[in-house]
C-alpha cells in the first residue's frame, strides 16, 4: 500500500507557492486572507489558527475576525460587506459551522464571489457544475491535486464518494466525472452501501462517520481517500478503518495527514489565484 501523503504533498506545494508569491510581492502589496470565526468551537479555533499559520509561512496576510456567538447576522452581514469593499483583501473564508441562529449559506453568499477563497458561493459553485473555469472548494481541489500527484489515473476509472454534501461530496464527484471517472454518489439513504464501496477503483470517504469503510468493503488494489475527520475515544480517526483497508487498499491517504494539509493548501492556492486577479497580471 502507498500512502497518499498530504503532509508531504502538501509541503512541498506550499513551497512552491511561496516562491510564486514572492516573485509578485517585489513588485506588488501582499495578497491578504480574512478569516470570520464566530464562537468558541475548539476544533474551529484549531482550524482557524492552523490556516492563519500556513498563510503566514506562504507569504499571505491574514486577518482573524473573532466574533462572539451571540452576534447578528446582520452584524455579520456588514462585517462581509466591508470585507468585500476593501481593496487590499483578496478572499474572505467564514469558518463552518456557525452557530444555529444564523443562516451560513445566505451568509456565504454574501461573499463577493471575488472573494470566495472557498469556493462556496452559489455562482461559484455554479460554474463548477457547468465545467467553467472558477475557485473550486477547497477540500475537492485538494483531493484532486493528491490523486494527481501520485500519477492516478481517474479517467475511466469508477469512483464511489460516500457523502453528497456541498463542499464536500457532490462538488468532488463533479471533479472526478470531469476527469472521465464514472460516479456513484452514496448518502444515508443508500441502501447497501458495501455493495457500491465494493465496486469501487476508487473511494472517497466523506460522510463524517467514524471508521465507517472497513477492510471488506474495499475491493482489492481500490484507492481510497478518507476525508473524515472524527473524536473517537479523544483521538483523531477518520471515515476510514486505517489498519484493516491498508491490507488492501493500493493507496490510502490517512487522518491526520491526509486531506486535511491539502485543504489548506487549496486555500491558499485560491487566496493566490484571487489575487492575481485583484493585483491584474
Ligand atoms: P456533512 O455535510 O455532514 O455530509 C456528510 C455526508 O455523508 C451526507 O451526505 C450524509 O448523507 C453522508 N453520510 C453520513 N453518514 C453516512 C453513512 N453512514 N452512510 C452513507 N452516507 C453517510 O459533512 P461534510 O461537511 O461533507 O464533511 C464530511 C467529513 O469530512 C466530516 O468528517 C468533516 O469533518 C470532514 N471534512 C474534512 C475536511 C478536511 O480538510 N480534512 C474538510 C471538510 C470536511 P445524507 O446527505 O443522506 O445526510
Amino acid at each position: 500500500m502507498i500512502l497518499l501523503d498530504g503532509k508531504n504533498v502538501a509541503k512541498e506545494r506550499n513551497l512552491a507557492l511561496k516562491e510564486n508569491i514572492e516573485t509578485y510581492t517585489k513588485t506588488h502589496r501582499e495578497p491578504q486572507l480574512a478569516i470570520i470565526l464566530i464562537g468558541d468551537n475548539p476544533a474551529s479555533i484549531s482550524y482557524v489558527t492552523g490556516k492563519g499559520k500556513a498563510c503566514k509561512l506562504v507569504g499571505i496576510k491574514h486577518i482573524l475576525h473573532h466574533l462572539e456567538d451571540t452576534v447578528t447576522e446582520d452584524e455579520v452581514a456588514s462585517l462581509i460587506e466591508n470585507l468585500n469593499q476593501d481593496d487590499s483583501i483578496d478572499g474572505i473564508l467564514l469558518q463552518l459551522p456557525i452557530p444555529k441562529h444564523l443562516n451560513d449559506s445566505k451568509l456565504i453568499d454574501m461573499i463577493s464571489r471575488d472573494k470566495d477563497a472557498d469556493g462556496f458561493h452559489v455562482v461559484n459553485q455554479g460554474y463548477l457544475y457547468q465545467k467553467k473555469p472558477t475557485i473550486y472548494p477547497a477540500t475537492p481541489k485538494g483531493i484532486i491535486s493528491l490523486l494527481e500527484h501520485y500519477n492516478i489515473q481517474i479517467s475511466s476509472k469508477h469512483a464511489v464518494i460516500v457523502g453528497r454534501s456541498n463542499i464536500v461530496g457532490f462538488p468532488v464527484a463533479r471533479l472526478l466525472m470531469d476527469r472521465g471517472a464514472t460516479i456513484t454518489v452514496c448518502h444515508r439513504q443508500t441502501k447497501d452501501l458495501s455493495y457500491h464501496t465494493k465496486q469501487a477503483d476508487i473511494i472517497i470517504a466523506s460522510a463524517g462517520t467514524p471508521l465507517l469503510i472497513k477492510k471488506e468493503m474495499v475491493k482489492e488494489g481500490a484507492i481510497v481517500v478518507d476525508v473524515g475527520v472524527n473524536r473517537l475515544e479523544g483521538k483523531l480517526v477518520g471515515d476510514v478503518c486505517f489498519d484493516e483497508v491498508k491490507e488492501v487498499a493500493s493507496y490510502l491517504s490517512p487522518v491526520p495527514g491526509g486531506v486535511g494539509p491539502m485543504t489548506i493548501n487549496a486555500l491558499l492556492e485560491n487566496t493566490f489565484e484571487l489575487y492575481l486577479k485583484h493585483i491584474k497580471v
